[in-house]
């Protein structure tokens, strides 16, 4: 099956408001596995709808819409859409009940309230949990419309509630995806050790997405029933985890951070930060786990040489010797660390995350990390370009990542 997304409004058109409705439809077809060759913006014209919605259904079976079904006179979509089926309108008596319950609890109600219970005469009903608008799918020789309202927190759970399954039935095959997270390592390094295999297999499919910092690869297949596909996805995922395992921190909601921390609950060991340039964003990345507590004990964040000094026992003659953006400090910090809180990994971050504060010998990017597990330290040196921002961020999936890995090393 095609489909097709339309976003109404002329807002989205001037650029007002962001169109997240179609990022999230278009991310749920491709979970469904319906194929989605355009999307488009189309302002809150009679004409201009109408032909927009003859050209997606000149190209596509099925054209997704949302927005225009408010009570006001620019909200069109309805009976633009009725028009090109050449149906009419009708209210749906449920959705009306809840409109005339809604208002008679406040007091007034316009006439054009009702609007938002009328559906194409024949249609399913999607019901709006969320909001008073009603939604639809209406099929006619083989073509369907789905009409759905604009606000994104009455669209998403409508289509999780009632379109989902509804397009669901309509595929006479399977999809499942699983999500392979990897980190320390780039995506095109990552898709080049995997090439041969991304172009082997054609169900499932192997397709890499970079993210911040990290990548994954996620690997979809195709199938007669959800066994059968997890069986073709089983074979791809063991191959790519020969190639890659030591990359490989978890599996579809697996999180760097939740990798991390589940380690160390698993060995028994408890965590402390000492954070300069990252500002406590490690401690927050690790703290995003529920249940952390179980293993990360407490952070500091030592902007200053005194507070190294002070709050983590940097020898004064290190930071004068070597600098605060040394591998000796990053050394003695987790060292630091480790030792005031009483835990078994000490880690830490001290940086030039810029904009100014760069020399010849120091620039901006210039990062170590180190991770002291149990007195053994491994220091890494960091070469980070970006915003200031970018740089922090870089550096605190760094030190994770030689955390995580550092961890996965040990033996049980
Ligand atoms: P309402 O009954 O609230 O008027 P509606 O179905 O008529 O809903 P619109 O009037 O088109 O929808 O849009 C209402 C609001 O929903 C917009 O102001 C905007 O905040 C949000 N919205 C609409 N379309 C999109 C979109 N494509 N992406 C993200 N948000 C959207």
């Amino acid at each position: 099956m095609k489909a097709e997304i339309i976003a109404v409004g002329t807002e989205l058109l001037l650029g007002d408001i962001l169109n997240t409705n179609s990022q999230f439809l278009a991310r749920e077809l491709a979970n469904l596995g319906i194929d989605c060759y355009f999307q488009s913006v189309v302002g809150d014209n009679e004409k201009r709808l109408l032909d927009c919605i003859k050209i997606a259904f000149s190209r596509a079976d099925m054209v997704i819409l949302s927005g225009g079904l408010g009570p006001t006179q620019d909200d069109i979509t309805k009976e633009v859409v009725a028009k090109y089926f050449g149906k009419n309108l009708v209210m749906e008596k449920n959705s009306l009940d809840k409109i005339v319950d809604y208002f008679s609890q406040r007091g007034y109600m316009a006439e054009s309230n009702k609007k938002q219970a009328l559906v194409i005469d024949g249609s399913i009903v999607f019901e709006n949990n969320n909001g008073l608008a009603v939604g639809f799918g209406y099929e006619e020789d083989g073509k369907i419309a789905i009409v759905l309202p604009g606000p994104p927190k009455e669209l998403m759970p409508m289509f999780k509630e009632s379109v989902r399954s509804f397009l669901e039935k309509k595929q006479e095959y399977t999809i499942l995806s699983r999500e392979i997270h990897l980190s320390g390592i780039g995506e095109s390094s990552a898709s080049e050790k995997i090439s041969d295999l991304i172009e082997k297999y054609e169900n499932p499919t192997i397709a890499p997405y970079a993210k911040d910092n990290e990548m994954l690869f996620r690997v979809t297949a195709k199938g007669r029933n959800k066994e059968d596909c997890s069986e073709k996805l089983e074979k791809a995922i063991d191959e790519i985890v020969e190639r890659l395992g030591e990359y490989i921190y978890g599996f579809d909601e697996e999180t760097l951070e939740s990798a991390v921390i589940k380690k160390a609950i698993e060995k028994g060991l408890t965590i402390s930060t000492a954070e300069s340039c990252t500002g406590g964003m490690v401690a927050a990345r690790l703290v995003n786990y529920p249940g952390a507590s179980k293993a990360f004990i407490n952070g500091v964040i030592t902007y200053t040489n005194e507070s190294k000094h002070m709050l983590l026992g940097v020898k004064n003659e290190t930071l004068s010797v070597y600098g605060a953006v040394s591998p000796q400090t990053a050394e003695e910090m987790c060292f630091g660390a480790a030792r005031f809180s009483g835990t078994n990994i000490g880690i830490s971050t001290t940086g030039i995350a810029g904009p100014d504060g760069g020399s010849k010998e120091k620039p901006v990017g210039l990062v170590y990390v180190g991770v002291a597990i149990n007195g053994i330290v491994k220091v890494q040196r960091l070469n980070l370009k970006g915003s200031r921002n970018k740089i922090r961020e870089a550096t605190t999936t760094a030190v994770l990542e030689l955390l995580r890995k550092e961890l996965f090393k040990m033996e049980d």
